[in-house]
């Protein structure tokens, strides 16, 4: 097949592919979506080696490899430890309209990090330390985005 192309014009055809896709997100995650959805409440799950806390929950502690079955409900509220501004439009699908905030919250009463949109407030006024709550979409579905944001507590 060596120089088949010289013989030939090599045309390419751009086109974009839909794929539609289904997937489990597991037990674990299975129970943190429906708490979310039906009642609006926030779980972790608690390491029974070491204590520590996960929001949103794990399968197993990443320190310990122990099986996390101990579930702990959260008050919703917790600390920006870091953030970004997203301050342009991407070619791909952003959930939020820029320029919008989200950063990684520290949950009280977990021991990690949820990655999650500050909102209600200026982007450029989110600063790390600020004190935040969870608000909640009114319609959910079983998602993270059943939280809408974190807004500053006042
Ligand atoms: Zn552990």
């Amino acid at each position: 097949m060596p120089g088949w192309k010289d013989d030939v014009d090599v045309l390419v055809h751009e086109g974009k592919i839909s794929v539609p896709y289904s997937w489990t997100v597991g037990s674990t995650l299975s129970r943190f979506y429906c708490e979310l959805r039906d009642n609006a409440k926030i779980w972790a799950n608690r390491c029974p080696s070491c204590g520590k806390v996960f929001a949103p929950p794990k399968i197993k502690c990443i320190d310990c490899y122990e099986d996390l079955h101990d579930w702990v409900e959260l008050p919703g509220t917790g600390t920006v430890e870091t953030y970004t501004v997203v301050r342009y439009e991407e070619p791909v699908l952003h959930p939020r309209k820029a320029p919008f905030a989200y950063g990684i919250i520290k949950m009280d009463g977990a021991d990690t990090g949820m990655v999650h949109f500050i909102g209600d407030v200026d982007p450029e006024e989110v600063k790390a330390g600020m004190r935040v709550e969870a608000v909640f979409e009114d319609e959910r579905e079983g998602n993270i985005l059943d939280i809408k944001h974190f807004r500053p507590i006042t």
